[in-house]
């Protein structure tokens, strides 16, 4: 199945899927069986750039600077070249950060999101390639990733 013919699957039993950055959160919390945390698991990049257009394009943007070759190193990723740094515009994409630069290296929360989804896209696919790699990831201790948050159930909702 695919990350959208999931989402419309869930939409259809009235299970809502909501991004968090680079998390997703599930209403209600009933819903999230062990099947769906695996295809969560499985299309969560998809799933994450259907549901927040911010994220998408900026990961549509950075994903050609990913060097092709799965050993080299990877650049600092920018949504927008040639974007001028300063304190109070993100250093990725220009666009102006809601408070002086405070998360990540003076980026915005979608280019934060963007380059984390790539990252792990890129680690992936090295891990695909490379028999060292594979051994390598199988010897580092894996980055867990969180389970479906349960958004917080407001006084007079459901
Ligand atoms: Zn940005």
């Amino acid at each position: 199945m695919s990350a959208s013919a999931l989402l419309g699957n869930l939409a259809e039993r009235g299970v809502r899927v909501r991004a968090i950055g680079s998390q997703l959160a599930v209403r209600p919390s009933a819903a999230v069986t062990p099947a769906l945390s695996r295809r969560f698991r499985q299309h969560r990049v998809e799933l994450i750039r259907l549901l927040d257009p911010e994220v998408s394009w900026r990961f549509d943007a950075m994903r050609p600077q990913i060097p092709t070759s799965p050993t080299a190193p990877i650049p600092m990723l920018v949504a927008r070249p040639s974007t001028p740094s300063t304190d109070t515009h993100c250093a990725s994409c220009g666009d102006r950060l809601p408070e002086p630069a405070v998360i990540g290296a003076g980026c915005c929360r979608p280019c934060v999101t963007a380059k984390r989804l790539l990252i792990e896209h890129a680690a992936r696919r090295s891990t695909a390639r490379s028999p060292r790699h594979e051994r390598m990831r199988r010897s580092l201790t894996v980055v867990p990733i969180e389970p479906p948050n349960e958004l917080q159930r407001t006084a007079g909702s459901n």
